[in-house]
């Protein structure tokens, strides 16, 4: 059953988010640029307004110099002037240098124009023109006031100073169209935009959404499906592969435990079924021999015994699987700790009529966890006695390499075959299992072997062959090499047991 399908808030998808921060940007974007547009506009407006102002008063002036001084045709020109067909409608008034008023056109006189201030003044007679916006009562729009100087073309001389009112309604209303085509513009764009990024963002996360539905459906009981890939090659496809990456190791990782569980059930089941047939058996018999009783009661306790070591072996395994398993770390002498397991199985061997060999161990000392290393050299050795007919030979030999040291095991034993080696390593695995069986083995011995090895920094390498024996030969670093390793990797757990 896939999990329900979380509930995520509208505003808070990706999708409305990405939208939202695209419709923004481009908003912000839209702004700036409608408004520098806009500011240059309205600049060019006025710097041709000015041109033409400056072009028409160059005209009236020229004019003025030839009528010399006739005021009242000067003065009729102003108004001619100012009456003219033009898109800006402008008045002119003429002023001497002192300020006083010589001519001026209807706006002027009509309209409660102030007096030439005494900035406006000096500024012309120094030589700058003057604009500024102006508000007369009885005007809708404002006007532009330009004051210039007028150099008189003989002299050079200021000789008077002109002052021209342009209204500017026809810029105003430019403007405020401009103003009111920005401002509906913008939205229209803005909302385009929305639906536009929408459907784009849509699109483009749809791969999320599939993977997301797929992932739901996959539970422990389907973990063999995958994601659908586009084979796109992009980043939504990369994701779909890692994603399955990921559900193949949890798949293969929920096998193991699935069939650890299995095994170590039935590993479990069978002596609990043969302890519950000797108890029936012995009931219905109705005997009352204590002999019978001891009999079963001597059969109980081993198979508690080999339950107790399956336990114990599985919660290692456990333990060792969590990480949480405290190894010891002492220097210690291999060569009596090899000596002294070897003497406890030449006795076991001996019991097999089996011959143990071994000569003294030259003396090598190694870091690690004496028990840990006792039961790794043991449970190979309990293979070697276990697997090699009455008869057979058990060798250990130690040599002591450069950085390391090697331990090897060989036996005259059935041996295993090469499809075999990797696999005997595994949890609960037996090459014959019935024979095993007989023989006591759960088939955890070389899994713990094995970890208790790589746990050391060591391996454990196998050579073996059907009916040619078998060699297991344990490599542990030397302190030295530990160190220098150490030195270059930063500090690691030890590695779990193979599964
Ligand atoms: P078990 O407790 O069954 O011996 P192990 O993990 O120690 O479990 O070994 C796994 C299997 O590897 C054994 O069941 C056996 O089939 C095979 N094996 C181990 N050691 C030897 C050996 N020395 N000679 C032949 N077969 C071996």
């Amino acid at each position: 059953m896939s999990s329900p399908r979380p509930k995520v808030a509208f505003f808070r998808r990706a999708r409305f988010r990405l939208t939202f921060y695209y419709t923004a940007i481009q908003l912000l974007c839209l702004s700036a640029l409608a408004a520098f547009l806009y500011a240059r506009a309205e600049r060019s407006m006025f710097q041709e307004l000015e041109k033409f102002i400056r072009d028409d008063v160059s005209d009236l002036m020229a004019r003025v110099y030839e009528l010399k001084d006739d005021w009242q045709t000067i003065q009729a020109r102003l108004d001619t002037e100012s009456r003219g067909e033009r898109f800006y409608e402008l008045s002119f008034r003429l002023l001497d240098p002192q300020g006083k008023m010589l001519a001026c056109s209807r706006t002027f006189r009509e309209a409660k124009t102030k007096p030439i201030t005494e900035t406006q003044l000096h500024d012309a007679l120094d030589g700058e023109a003057q604009e500024e916006i102006v508000r007369l009562p009885d005007r809708a729009h404002p006007h532009l006031l330009l004051t210039r100087p007028s150099y008189d073309p003989q002299t050079k001389k200021v000789r008077y100073v002109v002052q021209t009112l342009a209204y500017l309604e026809p810029l105003e209303k430019l403007t405020r169209r401009l103003r009111t085509n920005i401002f509906s513009a913008i939205p229209l764009f803005i909302l385009l935009t929305w639906f536009a990024g929408y459907a784009l963002a849509r699109k483009v996360l749809k791969p999320i959404g599939m993977i997301s539905r797929t992932a739901r459906q996959i539970t422990s009981t389907s973990l063999n499906e995958r994601l659908v890939r586009s084979k796109s090659g992009d980043e939504f496809d990369m994701l779909s592969a890692t994603l399955n990456d990921m559900i193949r190791r949890l798949e293969e990782s929920f096998t193991l435990t699935r069939q650890f569980a299995a095994d170590a059930a039935h590993e479990l089941r069978t002596p609990l079924t043969i302890m519950r047939g000797e108890a029936e058996v012995l009931l219905r018999s109705g005997t009352r021999d204590p002999a019978a009783y001891q009999a079963v009661l001597e059969s109980t306790i081993r198979e508690y015994d080999r339950m107790i070591h399956i336990i114990t072996q599985l919660l290692l395994l456990a333990q060792a699987d969590a990480g949480t398993v405290k190894l010891g770390s002492e220097p210690l002498r291999l060569d009596e700790l090899l000596a002294e397991v070897g003497e406890t199985f030449k006795i076991v061997a001996e019991h097999e009529r089996l011959t143990m060999e071994f000569d003294s161990f030259p003396e090598v000392v190694v870091n690690g966890d004496r028990a840990r290393l006792h039961e790794l050299f043991a449970n190979i050795l309990d293979n070697a006695v276990k697997y090699t007919p009455p008869g057979g030979r058990v060798a250990i030999a130690c040599a002591v390499g450069q950085d390391d040291v090697r331990v090897a095991i060989a036996d005259t034993g059935i041996g295993i075959a090469p499809e075999h080696h990797e696999k005997v390593f595994g949890r609960f695995y037996r090459v014959e299992s019935s024979r095993s069986r007989e023989t006591g083995g759960a088939g955890l011995g070389l899994s713990i072997a094995r970890w208790i090895a790589r746990a050391h920094g060591g391996r454990i390498e196998l050579q073996s062959a059907p009916g040619a024996g078998s060699t297991f030969t344990v490599v542990l670093p030397l302190p030295v090499a530990l160190e220098s390793q150490a030195a270059t990797e930063p500090a690691k757990r030890p590695p779990s047991p193979p599964a």
